[in-house]
Order: C-alpha cells, then sequence, then structure tokens
C-alpha cells in the first residue's frame, strides 16, 4: 500500500511547475488529486490525463486565486466533490514581480499580496470545516523570505508573510490535529523562474548553492508528500528550506 492512499489532496496552481510536480508525485503516493487551475484548463487536463494513465484518481478544479472570492468559490468546489474530509491542501498557487524598488507599483504589489498571501489564507479559512485530525496544509514559501535574493522585496515580502502563517496556524490548528508546514525552495527551473534559464541566473544560483545543479520541480515535490505523509506526523509549525543548501 502506498502512503497516501486513501487521502484526498488539493494542489493549487498544479497545472505547471512545482504545482504539477507535487500533484503527479502526491498521486503516485496513493493520493486522490484534485489538480487546481487558473485559466491553463489544457495543461490542467493533461495533469490529470497523466494520473489516471498511470491508474490513479484525479480531476481538474478552476478558480482565479485572485479574485476576493476565489478561495470561497475553490472550498465550494472541494468540498462538491470530497464531501467532508480533505486531508492535505498543497497552497502552492503563486505570482513573482521583480525590479528595482522604485518601479513596483500598487497594483502589482495589490495582485502579489492578494495571490500569494490573500488566497492561501481564506482557502484555509474556508476548508477549516473539511480538513480533520491528521490533515496536512503545506504552503509555498521561497528562500527569498530568508534571504535577499534578486530584486524581489514585493514578492519576498508575501513569502515572508506565508511563514509567518504557518507559525500562527500551526499553533491554532494543533489541537485538531491539522499540522501546517512550508517548504521553501530556492530557484527551481519553472515558467516563474525564467532567471534561471539565463547564463547569468545559472552563475548566480550556482554560486550561491552548496550543491552544483539547477533545482527541477520533482526536487520539491519530494518533500511535499513527506510533510503530507504520516512520517511526518511530529512535524508542525515548520518551513523547510529545499534550496540545495542556498545561502549557506
Ligand atoms: P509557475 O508560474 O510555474 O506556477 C504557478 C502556478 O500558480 C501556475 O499553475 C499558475 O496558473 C498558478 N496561479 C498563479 N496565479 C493564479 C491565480 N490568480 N489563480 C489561480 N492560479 C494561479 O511557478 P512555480 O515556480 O511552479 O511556483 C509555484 C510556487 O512556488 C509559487 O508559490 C512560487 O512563489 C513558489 N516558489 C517558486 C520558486 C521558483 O524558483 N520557481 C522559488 C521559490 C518559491
Amino acid at each position: 500500500m502506498s502512503t497516501l492512499t486513501g487521502k484526498t489532496a488539493l494542489v493549487t496552481g498544479a497545472s505547471r511547475g512545482i504545482g504539477r510536480a507535487a500533484a503527479l508525485a502526491l498521486a503516485k503516493a496513493g493520493a486522490q488529486v484534485l489538480v487546481h487551475y487558473g485559466n491553463a484548463q489544457k495543461e490542467a487536463d493533461a495533469v490529470v490525463k497523466e494520473i489516471t494513465d498511470a491508474g490513479g484518481r484525479a480531476q481538474t478544479i478552476a478558480a482565479d486565486l485572485g479574485k476576493p472570492n476565489g478561495p470561497h468559490d475553490l472550498a465550494r468546489q472541494v468540498r462538491d466533490i470530497v464531501g467532508g474530509r480533505l486531508d492535505i491542501l498543497v497552497a502552492n498557487a503563486g505570482i513573482s514581480r521583480s525590479g528595482p524598488i522604485e518601479e513596483m507599483t500598487i497594483e502589482d504589489f495589490d495582485q502579489l499580496f492578494a495571490v500569494n498571501v490573500r488566497a492561501p489564507y481564506f482557502l484555509v479559512q474556508q476548508l477549516l470545516p473539511n480538513l480533520c485530525e491528521g490533515s496536512s496544509i503545506i504552503f509555498t514559501s521561497s528562500l527569498a523570505a530568508r534571504a535577499s535574493v534578486g530584486s524581489l522585496a514585493a514578492y519576498a515580502a508575501t513569502k515572508g508573510a506565508i511563514d509567518t502563517l504557518v507559525t500562527h496556524f500551526a499553533a491554532a490548528l494543533g489541537e485538531r490535529g491539522i499540522r501546517v508546514n512550508a517548504v521553501a525552495p530556492g530557484v527551481v527551473e519553472t515558467d516563474m523562474s525564467s532567471f534561471a534559464k539565463s547564463e547569468a541566473g545559472r552563475d548566480y544560483t550556482l554560486g550561491m548553492q552548496a550543491l552544483k545543479r539547477i533545482a527541477q520541480p520533482d526536487d520539491i515535490a519530494g518533500p511535499i508528500v513527506f510533510l503530507a505523509s504520516d512520517d511526518a506526523r511530529w512535524i508542525t509549525g515548520d518551513t523547510v528550506s529545499v534550496d540545495g543548501g542556498s545561502k549557506l
């Protein structure tokens, strides 16, 4: 029997990148996976097909998490599918903006906080009736929350907020047997991190890492599956660095 057999997981932003890798890895470990997407339906369908072709269970679920009612809308749909219980919530969807402090606009700043902080906060709030003893919530933080990398001040602040939510949610929900943690990737080669594909970005990344290769989404998915599993039953309130030893 696989470690997550019989469990149900929601992964936000699962159409590509780290979310996609997490959805595939959770399904491989036996979980039924709700593959959330914003507008990339074709890519999300392909993730579901990959899971079901391998004998797993998955379906897509859509919601724009940049809208104030996006998390409420998503939680409603999750309830319609899973009924009572959700075992695993991977709040992964996120956006990034880089650039000098002077160039940040109010609109971009607000959008960063809407998608990266407001949405996961209210998604947890709205799913509280469905999270039970043994459920695991996993947020996606970032190396940027603890170290200055690139020109990412506003984005980094959203991830600092995530680390704070991990602490406070874990303290508040521990009594119900719900664990709350985050993974904090460094630079991962995804659409978000086009930086990692340029020569300068690659050199910078390899220079700051102890391990000398560029991370792939799969490198983050394994630790997510671990935090979701019963093997991590005594870990809560922690942000786990998954960054190849960046900025040591
Ligand atoms: P990505 O851009 O490939 O994927 C982001 C996902 O979030 C996509 O599926 C996208 O559709 C979804 N999303 C964005 N805005 C949305 C919205 N308004 N509504 C619904 N869905 C929305 O990026 P990724 O690298 O896979 O990032 C995943 C998470 O990991 C993010 O939270 C990101 O901040 C974090 N992270 C990434 C890196 C990296 O180097 N790639 C490093 C540290 C942390």
